[in-house]
């Protein structure tokens, strides 16, 4: 059996490690990993560059300078491979100490003979009356495209780096600058300037008081619902949403009217596959990624998963989790369900979302409140093991903590000590 892992970021990594360990004498299997940047780590690898690399691609990483984790390194581990103590004792780590994790976790599982460095996948199609695939992929160093068949593919290749931009009325007329946090690296860049920031998720919250520093002032407009308790610094007000744009200046929604240098997206990224041909099966309408049978699986081509695709998540263990689901329907150890039975799921997914809860298409892959169920359903589902709940717990936690003392949470501890119970220290 031969699997294609597009993208060697958190989950491309997490589920090389799963298919090495799946492959037995039985059923050999051959991983190729296919990453187009020259680094492992995805969007953990910092590129003081925006725009275009040196192959025309454009730059995947959103990352910038200054990042700490928004969550605690108790639950940004993998399962069995959690991220060391430091000496500081410190819960909340810099970009580089996590990208370097990541790569301690390549070498301890030998990753990287696996994975093809500067191999961007242009093409992924289903070759007709089997369930294979057919893998185009450019070697951009040596210059040339190649076409390798595989028996299936994992689509690894991250969903933070196709920025989403509101439609704002007269947005055409503004004549300030304008960026997306995927292009944003240092707060310089906005010194001495009036910035309205759009958006108050997890980057809205941090640039806002990260760019405050720098800037003249912060505006942070948007429709959260959740109570923000953060004390801001004194430049920083808060604002609904913008309702129109002019020359110069921006309009919300609570009919007031501010001057501005620079309006700032923080407005999240949409979902992107573009090597994926129509025959794969695979749509995104209005942010949603379907259909896929339990978030993951191709339902139209089941040798297909895609890798990562909730949010609000313990990222790097669900991603192992989500592996683990796959390989076991792929190895045959585990049976998948008649198409009309994971249709039937999907619609009962979708039920849910929309009509009980009131979701949005947007909010289909979002876990938050959800998640403990979606890892023990995936666990259920398969037969493998689940994630311990205590992951879960702290994550809570440390969300709730973010959105009441953006400015200091990051000092917070936490500490492990089951798999359900923790302790903690919170900073002041
Ligand atoms: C600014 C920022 C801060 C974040 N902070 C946190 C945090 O504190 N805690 C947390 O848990 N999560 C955080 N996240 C979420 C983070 O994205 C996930 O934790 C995780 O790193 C995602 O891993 P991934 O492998 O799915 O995607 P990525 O890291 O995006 O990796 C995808 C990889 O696929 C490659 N690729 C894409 N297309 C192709 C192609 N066609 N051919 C070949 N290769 C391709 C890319 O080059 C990349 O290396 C943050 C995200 C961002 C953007």
């Amino acid at each position: 059996m031969k699997i294609a892992i597009i993208g060697a970021g958190a989950a491309g990594l997490a589920a090389l490690r799963r298919v090495l360990e799946a492959s037995t004498e039985a059923l050999p299997i051959e991983a190729v990993v296919y990453e187009k940047t020259g680094k492992i780590g995805g969007t953990w690898v910092y590129v003081p560059e925006t725009g275009k690399d040196e192959y025309g691609l454009p730059v995947h990483s959103s990352m910038y300078d200054s990042l700490r984790t928004n969550l605690p390194k108790e639950v940004m581990g993998y399962p069995g491979y959690p991220i060391p103590e430091n000496s500081e004792k410190r819960s909340y780590l810099t970009r580089t100490e996590i990208l370097a994790f990541l790569e301690s976790f390549a070498e301890h599982f030998k990753l990287r003979e696996h994975i093809h460095l500067y191999h961007n996948v242009e093409l992924v199609e289903p070759v007709g009356g089997t369930s294979e695939w057919k893998v185009r992929v450019r070697d951009l160093k040596g210059d040339r495209s190649l076409d390798v068949r595989f028996d299936a593919v994992m689509v690894c290749s991250g969903h933070y780096f196709e920025p989403a931009i509101p439609v704002i009325k007269g947005a055409d007329k503004f004549k300030g600058e304008t960026l997306h946090s995927h292009d944003y690296r240092r707060p310089e860049h906005f010194a001495g300037k009036r910035v309205v920031v759009v958006g108050a998720g997890p980057s809205g919250m941090d640039l806002a008081l990260e760019i405050s520093r720098k800037a003249t002032s912060v505006i942070l407009s948007h429709h959260s619902t959740e109570e923000i308790l953060t004390q801001f610094p004194a430049n920083v007000s808060q604002k609904p949403d913008i309702v129109e744009m002019t020359v110069n200046a921006v309009k919300f929604a609570d009919e007031t009217e501010a001057e501005v240098d620079a309006i700032f997206y923080c407005t999240g990224y949409k979902y992107s596959f573009p090597f994926l041909s129509r025959a794969a099966g695979v749509r995104v309408d209005d942010n949603m990624v379907a259909p896929l049978w339990k978030q993951v699986i191709s339902i139209a081509n089941p040798t297909m998963a895609l890798i990562g695709l909730p949010f609000y998540v313990c990222a790097f263990s669900m991603f192992d989790l989500q592996a683990r689901f796959v390989l076991k329907f792929w190895t045959n150890k585990a049976q998948l369900p008649e198409r009309s039975v994971m249709l039937a799921d999907h619609e009962k997914e979708k039920k849910d979302r929309f009509e009980v809860r009131g979701w949005s298409k947007r909010q289909f892959h979002m876990m938050g409140p959800l998640q403990g169920e979606y890892y023990d359903d995936l666990a259920r589902t398969a037969g493998v093991e689940g994630l311990p709940p205590v992951l879960i717990k702290i994550h809570n936690v440390s969300s709730k903590r973010f959105l009441d003392d953006l400015v200091h949470y990051r000092g917070d501890r936490f500490e492990i000590i089951d798999s359900d119970n923790f302790t903690s220290t919170v900073a002041q």
